[in-house]
């Protein structure tokens, strides 16, 4: 499952391959799950608008839209100049930038025809993933690479959950998935199971600081996805940020040697150290 320094890598490609780009024409499949808004509203709103930048937030892909939409002048139900088309990648989703010719792939669920003769095309096979549109976009919850020290304290300060549950809650903070909680959990010296409202101000210093770094790091590597997702281009291939301890169950600890501990926490599988962590 894609996570934020995935998307935020998804979306600085996309920023720079298609920014300024129109959209001319959208085609949406037949599967209703892709579609978090009417099929209608997505292609009126799509068509005839330029595509003014493409940025993260949360774990959505924003292309921020403007311009008159082509609709406008068949007395359509105008849409505002201003929108957005939000793109969540759920578990398997993926958006291509390609040329016409190439291959249609199965499961695409919408192609975006560009004016510069390219198409923008989605494909999930899964269909985790969901397209929308609106206006005024917000992450529901703090976007952890900019929130302050003593903002993130008071998110998790009097949460009952184990820390690592408060991290996977999208709503205090977004954009933090598994993998990143784990390595970010691990650098903190902290145990996944550990009552959020346990933690000592010092204890949410050094987690505030883990995460700011482990997220830093997987965006500098271009994302550390696991699974088989392709990036803008179309191309396989993110770099692998070394899991200290996400997916090695039994290795031994880089730091101290002890294997690698697993437990499933929220249905979710959570590995720690029993010496390192706390
Ligand atoms: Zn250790």
């Amino acid at each position: 499952m894609p996570e934020l320094p995935e998307v935020e890598t998804i979306a600085r490609g996309l920023d720079k391959r298609v920014t300024g780009d129109r959209i001319e024409s959208v085609w949406l499949g037949s599967k209703p799950e892709p579609l978090k808004s009417p099929a209608a509203e997505i292609v009126r709103t799509l068509e005839g608008k330029r595509i003014a930048g493409v940025r993260r937030v949360g774990k959505h892909i924003v292309f921020d839209l403007d311009g008159e939409p082509a609709a406008a002048k068949k007395k359509a139900k105008p849409v505002p100049a201003k929108a957005q088309w939000i793109v969540h990648l759920g578990m398997t989703g993926r958006v291509v930038v390609c040329e016409p010719r190439e291959e249609v792939a199965k499961h695409t669920h919408a192609i975006l025809q560009l004016k510069s003769g390219r198409e923008l095309r989605f494909v999930d096979p899964r269909r985790f993933g969901r397209l929308s549109v609106t206006q005024g976009f917000e992450a529901p919850g703090t976007e952890p690479l900019q929130v302050e020290l003593e903002k993130f304290v008071q998110l998790f300060k009097g949460r009952k959950t184990p820390i690592k549950s408060a991290l996977l809650n999208q709503k205090p903070l977004s954009g933090v998935g598994n993998i990143y909680a784990d390595e970010s959990l691990f650098r903190a010296g902290i145990r996944p199971r550990r009552r959020a409202a346990s933690l000592t101000h010092e204890e949410l210093r050094r987690l505030y600081l883990a995460v700011q770094v482990v997220l830093k790091e997987a965006i500098a590597l271009g994302g550390s996805s696991i699974s088989d997702y392709v990036d803008a281009d179309g191309e396989e291939g993110f770099f692998q940020l070394q899991h200290r301890v996400y997916g090695r169950e039994r290795e031994p600890c880089l730091v101290c040697k002890t294997p690698i501990k697993r437990v499933v926490l929220s249905g979710r599988s959570s590995h720690y150290c029993g010496k390192c962590q706390k």
